[in-house]
């Protein structure tokens, strides 16, 4: 934190009764970009930063009221923190330089950037742009594991939440149809089991999958109502012709 307040003078360390000090102020950033050139920019935000930080990653909050909250600006619906992005994604940015200088660095300034620029601007947000939440994470998971689909980038979640040994058992998620355990696809995990523990991937599975069933079912429910409206329509017709 001292390290921080040091490189980002306008933010204080705030202590907090029973619990984790609070990081609040001014957080002023330039930051280089070749499509938007140089943004510089300044937020007023709390960063919440957990015990377990750097296993956890901080919730940032803007106060100063510039950027609306709502989901086109990546501001999460349930408690007006930020979405800088998905989870898995942020902290294998995090790896690299796991501070929260690092932090500030790799997952606050480019999200801060784009905002101030989509501010600024009236443009859509740089930096190939996610949807917020779910559809988002499941689109950039696809892109971390190098998969097709969002049931491959499920049964990944669900290998990862697994020990080696019973996940190499287990139908490979790439779509080779061998066990995991005979394809290459197992290497590719390596890295992404440092990044997190098991529990973590049993609990990102659990809810992408709450929220796949969703998508699943309304898709099946639009499918079914389809063919209904297909014959209003040539009814309709018909009456017309008469
Ligand atoms: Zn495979």
């Amino acid at each position: 934190m001292r390290e921080f307040v040091r490189d980002y003078e306008l933010m204080a360390i705030r202590p907090r009764a029973g619990n984790t000090p609070l990081l609040k102020g001014r957080f002023a950033f330039i930051a280089c970009h070749p499509d938007t050139g140089e943004i510089k920019d300044a937020f007023d935000l709390e960063i919440d930063v957990p015990k377990n930080f750097p296993r956890e990653l901080p919730t940032v909050t803007e106060v100063g009221g510039r950027i609306p909250p709502t989901k086109p600006y990546h501001v999460n619906q349930y408690d007006y923190s930020l979405c800088l992005g998905s989870p898995l994604r942020l902290r294998l940015l995090l790896s690299a330089k796991p501070s929260l200088v690092g932090f500030a660095e790799t997952c606050l300034v480019p999200y801060l950037s784009g905002i101030s620029y989509k501010l600024k601007t009236g443009k859509a947000l740089p930096f190939g742009e996610l949807d917020h939440g779910f559809p988002g994470v499941f689109a950039d998971y696809q892109v971390l594991f190098g998969l097709k689909s969002p049931e491959q980038v499920l049964a990944t979640l669900r290998v990862l939440g697994k020990k080696k040994r019973i996940a190499n058992k287990l139908p490979c998620p790439c779509g080779c149809r061998l066990r995991l355990g005979r394809c290459l696809f197992r290497m590719k995990l390596i890295p992404f089991r440092a990044l997190a523990n098991r529990p973590w991937y049993r609990l990102q599975f659990q809810e992408m999958c709450a929220y796949h069933k969703v998508i699943e079912a309304d898709s099946r429910k639009k499918a079914q109502l389809r063919p209904a409206a297909n014959n209003f329509t040539q009814s309709a017709l018909t009456g017309a012709a008469h």
